[in-house]
């Protein structure tokens, strides 16, 4: 069975849902993973902001927005009196259960609870859709099956386990429909996979049930050649590598969620990024098949940090970078970069909520500087040493732009440069110039 995950666009309006319907209505039985509406997480987060901030009313007056929004997709999309009702039915409960928050203390537990009627919402209208249609559907409630551990990361076990039985339950169904992007945690409480998540719920379900393929629905023609948002005429790319496409989605790709192409790597499940308002374009396909040689694609992954701790003692000194190492493992960061010379070593992380403790704990080891507000650019495609002259072209095209870092040789598909962030947009340009046109 496929795993097909729809994104908020794919699912924005009355039309597109009714366009995603009839895409997926041709007599195979699919798993269905589907984003909240366009728009409705971000408005879901401000109204959390004005739950924080005790402005009841501001809250409130944006709960009547939304409802009345999604009154107007009603409308449009049922064509039934009764479905229309019921569907109002349904949503009032959604509303009603965020408007209630603003009788409690508000904290990051009710803020989960809110952000996860997004994909409640948008998951309930689709399936009643479906019936409306006459389409044997079953909801698989993701907060029943997908969990995440202490350390947030996602329990393989206890989903595939808790998926498959409800897979079981209801084997004749046409559809199954179930929630992109919300989880529960290790204490049983709402949660999610952070923002763009649907894509690692899609991947999670895709590996839980032993998929033959995982798509992503969206809305363009795949993975492209750069960011499309800063580079104009960028070009699908017909086929990648998982790494080539992990180290992507890693380092920025906005398109694909940071770590969702791990769980179908380990499957061995190809994942085809596909494009709603196109559904007849070839997009990407993701498996073990590269392009030999080929530079594929630019991304770039902004707010990184650079730290360098320079230390007269590195020189011969073996455990001192095991020692750097620690100071960031105690204090939950992760690295995303290194370079080393010997008599320093500079690391970029993107998460800085612990950077003044970790700063006071590399002072210990020589002088610390910090540059912030930088962009790491990452050039991605099948990169073997052997393959002499990519390198050059590659900071040939960067030879206008001042570059802070350089990190090359960690895999074979992936060339890394850390730059200023007010230069990323014309470094992005110069590298299609370059490797592209
Ligand atoms: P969805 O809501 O379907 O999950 P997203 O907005 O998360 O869609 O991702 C699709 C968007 O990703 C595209 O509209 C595009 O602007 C952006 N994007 C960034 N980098 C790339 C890239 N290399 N290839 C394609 N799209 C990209
Ligand atoms: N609705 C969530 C978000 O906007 C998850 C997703 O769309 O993938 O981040
Ligand atoms: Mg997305």
């Amino acid at each position: 069975m496929k795993v097909l995950k729809f994104g908020g666009t794919s699912v924005g309006t009355a039309a597109r849902m009714k366009d995603v319907a009839q895409l997926i209505n041709d007599g195979t039985q699919k798993l269905i993973v589907l984003s909240a509406m366009s728009g409705t997480t971000n408005g879901l987060i401000e109204i959390s902001d004005y739950f924080y901030k005790n402005n009841q009313a501001g809250a409130l007056e944006r709960v009547n927005m939304l409802e009345q929004k999604y009154d107007a997709i009603i409308d449009e999309l049922y064509s039934s009196e009764d479905s229309k009702k019921e569907a109002k039915k349904q949503l009032s409960a959604n509303f009603d259960l965020i408007r209630s928050h603003s009788k409690s203390v508000f904290t990051l537990f009710e803020e989960k609870a809110i952000l996860a009627q997004g994909e409640l919402i948008s998951t309930a209208m689709f399936q009643l859709y479906l019936k409306e249609q006459g389409i044997n559907s079953v909801h698989l409630p993701a907060l029943d099956f997908m969990r995440i551990d202490k350390n947030a990361e996602p329990d393989t076990l206890f989903i595939a386990e808790n998926l498959n039985k409800l897979l079981t339950a209801s084997p004749d169904a046409e559809m199954y429909i179930t929630q992109g992007f919300i989880c529960r945690n290790f204490y049983g409480e709402i949660d999610n996979l952070q923002r763009g998540g649907s894509d690692y719920t899609a991947s999670l379900v895709g590996a839980a049930i032993k998929s033959e393929e995982i798509q992503i629905w969206t809305d363009i023609n795949g993975i492209h050649n750069n960011d499309p948002r800063y580079v104009e005429n960028t070009k699908p790319v017909p086929v990648l590598h998982f790494e080539e496409a992990a180290e992507l989605a890693y380092f920025g790709a906005k398109i694909l969620h940071p770590t969702c192409i791990l769980p179908a790597k380990l499957s061995n499940i190809p994942v085809r990024l596909l494009n709603t308002m196109e559904p007849t374009a070839p997009g990407t396909l993701i498996s073990t098949t590269s392009k030999k040689g080929k530079i594929e694609s630019v991304a770039a992954k902004d707010n990184i940090t650079a730290i360098k701790i320079k230390s007269g003692r590195m020189l011969l000194a073996y455990g001192f970078l095991r020692k750097i190492f620690e100071i960031f493992e105690s204090h939950h960061t992760s690295i995303d970069m290194i370079t080393t010379s010997e008599v320093g070593v500079s690391v970029t992380i993107d998460n800085t909520k612990n950077l003044d403790n970790i700063l006071n704990d590399l002072k210990k080891f020589g002088m610390v500087t910090v540059d912030r507000n930088m962009v790491i650019i990452c050039v991605v495609g099948d990169l073997p040493f052997e393959n002499v002259g990519f390198q050059a072209k590659v900071i040939g095209a960067l030879k206008q732009i001042p570059i802070r870092m350089i990190s090359y040789g960690g895999s074979n598909y992936n060339i890394s440069f850390l730059i200023r962030a007010e230069d990323k947009k014309e470094a992005l340009n110069a590298l299609s110039r370059a490797l592209f046109d």
